[in-house]
């Protein structure tokens, strides 16, 4: 029987039954301990989703780390993290077509009024509003990495004219590319709904603030399904009282679980989703988890490493 290959596993998500069960499949001799069992110390990967600090650090024979989700603002928050540890994160079909269903439908939930009618049916009003179609509108897609391409193609099949914001110009079809300061503004001011599925970074920290929201087309709809830290939510709600945009629909928040006295659990223009936009999902992502610890062992660069520098 081989040896057994220990990974030190830790995640608020799911138990650790959940992975061992998926990934024993195809690597039988894979053990997953948490990082105070002492097997741990004999890890050399470590699987992981929001890792309290210190955590990382305290594994000594540790050569990687495998983020349990497309972000890795979880990992990377953490001041000891040790900066020369392999680092791959995932990047699974599965999510991208997930998050594209859940953009589909806040935009098409906005887009034929689906509120307003559903108001008209509880006060028995047959309210009818002018025809439209999605060539009349347009969608912004801000982040055009390996899920926001997706979602961006997916919104363009669907007729809408989309734009979409990134560092490096993209070639997306039916997609118009924008980049940069100017390229920002642009989408502000053009998108009726404003689809942001950015990672958290420090220049994306607090990027949708008072003077975002005031450049954005008024009536336009926020849609926020990249980290709850790039919304200043105080100048949301504002944006929203004010009648500058019409709605928000978000999947995250500064802090998650949403607390109880947060005012966007009863605000009437705010959609809430509890994190559920595209989950990670351990039949899909096993094999690549698999691969990339059998890579990190080896001490071979993983597929899909993180540019620890860039923060992404
Ligand atoms: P990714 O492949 O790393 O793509 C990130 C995109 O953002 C890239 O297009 C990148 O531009 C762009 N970008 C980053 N910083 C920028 C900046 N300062 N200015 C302009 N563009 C910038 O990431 P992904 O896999 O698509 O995931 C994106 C994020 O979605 C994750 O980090 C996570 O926060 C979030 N997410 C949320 C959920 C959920 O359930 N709510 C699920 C999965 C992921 P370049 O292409 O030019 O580098």
């Amino acid at each position: 029987m081989a040896d057994p290959v220990y990974v030190a596993y830790h995640s608020v998500d799911h138990p650790i039954e959940y992975w061992q069960e998926a990934l024993e499949k195809q690597m039988p001799s894979i053990r997953l301990v948490t990082p105070d069992m002492a097997e741990a110390q004999k890890a050399e990967v470590m699987m992981t989703w929001n890792p309290p600090a210190g955590m990382i650090a305290g594994l000594q024979a540790l050569k990687g780390v495998i983020s349990l989700a497309q972000g890795v603002d979880h990992v990377l928050k953490d001041p000891e993290f040790p900066r020369h540890l392999k680092f791959a994160r995932l990047i699974d079909p599965y999510m991208s077509e997930a998050m594209a269903e859940w953009v589909l439908l806040a935009v098409l939930e906005h887009h034929r009024e689906a509120a307003l009618y559903r108001q008209g049916q509880a006060d028995h009003q047959w309210l009818r509003q002018p025809p439209k179609i999605a060539h009349d509108t347009t969608v912004a897609i801000m982040g055009l990495g390996a899920i926001g391409s997706h979602v961006a193609e997916k919104v363009a099949m669907m007729g809408f004219r989309t734009i979409g914001w990134s560092r490096s110009p993209k070639t997306i079809p039916g997609v118009i590319s924008h980049t940069g300061d100017d390229g920002f503004t642009t989408c502000l001011a053009e998108a009726d709904h404003l689809v942001s599925i950015l990672p958290l970074t420090a220049e994306t920290r607090d990027l949708y603030d008072a003077s975002c929201f005031a450049r954005m087309k008024t009536g336009a709809v926020f849609i926020n399904s990249g980290r709850g830290l790039q919304v200043v939510e105080d100048d949301l709600i504002t944006a929203l009282d004010e009648a500058k945009i019409s709605a928000a629909v978000l999947d995250v928040f500064r802090t998650e679980p949403l607390p109880a006295e947060s005012p966007i659990w009863s605000h009437p223009k705010i959609s809430i989703w509890p994190h559920v936009s595209a989950q990670t999902n351990a039949a899909s992502a096993g094999e690549q988890i698999i691969e990339a610890i059998d890579a990190i062992r080896a001490g071979r660069e993983p597929r899909n490493s993180v540019n620890v520098n860039r923060g992404y």
